[in-house]
């Protein structure tokens, strides 16, 4: 799967998501004993221009205007896909069937059906697939799970989550691609995939859903400081009531106009013996609870991220001095390369993001339906 030790990466898109890859590749490299070099071969983006600018600042030896020169490139084992999402498809698509392991943000893709297909075709070339879900990879994050598959909150019985931030509250906000219907939905689709990958993450398999989803700015300036508008289609609250496959029932709520809410990626999870509370705006804390604690002493304790949270000790020594965002691109970045030089997944691989967009696909049919809709279990689970 390598070439030698050597893993050239072709990296598609340079704008938030880009840069953070980009920082996730050059921290993997320096903060992991990996087996292999991370080789940062092209970047492409929209234009030679804008390409080439890029790759200067991020570090590409390559840049080009065109991204299917990244397909028959023999210095490209990887290709990264962060553009917008009604692009990650057609890319996936032509680079997997060009041989290339595929890394893509989320949503995999605007539609249940796209996902599979990109599920499928990946599990039928055998490349390695990652989906950029990246607060998955935080090490608070496995030890809320490690607490939960070890009973030590006893059995699991509800769900409480939020992914809400203010990017969108100023109706000022101009129309941008996250607007377009086609990418698959608004702040449902955007934001609320993350908080049930980490519900599923957690808590296991959902089964049914029932949402309701609304509209609260009907239009938008079609640019900054334009006085034309645009009518907006997608949504910027979602709300959903959840099911699990082990009985526990949940609710959450993704919305993009929460106002003064940067990082809201928040979760709640209430056991028969204990409890755990999380919020990604302190993501280096986690919150616990257990009821066997002495009568009179019981209360949440806060646990912080050290070096015995695996892989916080590879970032610094000191528990409490806290990692960042990026570094949890760096994370997922270890986890996926490892994945291609034959290590295990650890996931969201591509049938993962699939799992995921059939919950956002479910939402929106039960907001539009008025009614609870069964999530069918597919072959792709991991
Ligand atoms: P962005 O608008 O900041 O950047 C998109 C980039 O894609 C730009 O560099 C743009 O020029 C480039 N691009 C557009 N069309 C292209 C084409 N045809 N060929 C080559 N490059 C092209 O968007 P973003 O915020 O980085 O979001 C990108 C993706 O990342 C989306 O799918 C989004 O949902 C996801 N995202 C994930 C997270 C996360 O936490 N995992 C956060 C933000 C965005």
């Amino acid at each position: 799967m390598t070439e030698g030790k050597r893993i050239g990466i072709g990296l598609i898109g340079s704008g938030f998501m880009g840069k953070t890859h980009a920082l996730g590749f050059a921290i993997a490299s320096r903060v992991f004993d990996l087996p292999f070099e991370i080789d940062l071969a092209v970047l492409a983006d929209v234009s030679e221009a804008a390409a080439a600018h890029a790759a200067r600042r991020l570090g590409f030896r390559r840049s080009t205007g065109n991204w299917r020169d990244l397909l028959d490139d023999p210095e490209i084992q990887v290709v990264d896909i962060t553009t917008p999402n009604t692009l990650h498809r057609a890319m996936a698509l032509a680079a997997i069937s060009a041989g290339k392991h595929v890394y893509c943000e989320k949503p995999l893709a605007p539609t249940a059906a796209e996902a599979l297909e990109m599920a499928q075709a990946a599990a039928k070339a055998g490349v390695a697939t990652q989906v950029g879900f990246n607060y998955l990879k935080n090490p608070m994050m496995a030890v809320a799970k490690a607490l939960i598959d070890a009973g030590e909150i006893g059995e699991v019985r509800t769900f409480r989550g939020v992914h809400a931030e203010d990017y969108m509250a100023d109706a000022r906000a101009p129309w941008t691609w996250r607007l377009d219907p086609a990418g698959g939905g608004g702040a449902l689709a955007d934001i609320g995939s993350h908080i049930l990958a980490t519900a599923r993450h957690l808590v296991g398999p959902i089964t049914s859903v029932m949402a309701e989803v609304d509209t609260s700015i009907g239009a938008r300036p079609v640019a900054v400081g334009a006085t034309e508008t645009r009518p907006v289609e997608v949504d910027d609250v979602a709300r959903l009531f959840l099911k699990f496959a082990n009985g526990a029932t949940g609710s959450l709520e993704a919305n993009w106009i929460a106002t003064g809410r940067k990082m809201q990626h928040d979760f709640e999870i209430y056991g028969s013996k204990g409890a755990i509370v999380f919020s990604q705006e302190r993501f280096n804390e986690l919150g616990v609870y257990f009821t066997d604690d002495k009568t009179g002493l019981r209360g949440y304790r806060t646990i912080f991220a050290g070096p015995e949270h695996e892989p916080y000790g590879a970032f610094c020594v000191a528990p409490g001095h806290q990692i960042g965002f990026n570094d949890l691109k760096a994370i997922e970045v270890r986890d996926f390369l490892l994945a291609v030089a034959g290590g295990p997944i650890a996931g969201p691989d591509f049938s993962g993001g699939h799992e995921i967009q059939k919950l956002v696909e479910a939402a929106y049919r039960s907001a539009r339906d008025r009614r609870w809709i069964d999530i069918q279990q597919g072959l792709y689970c991991k």
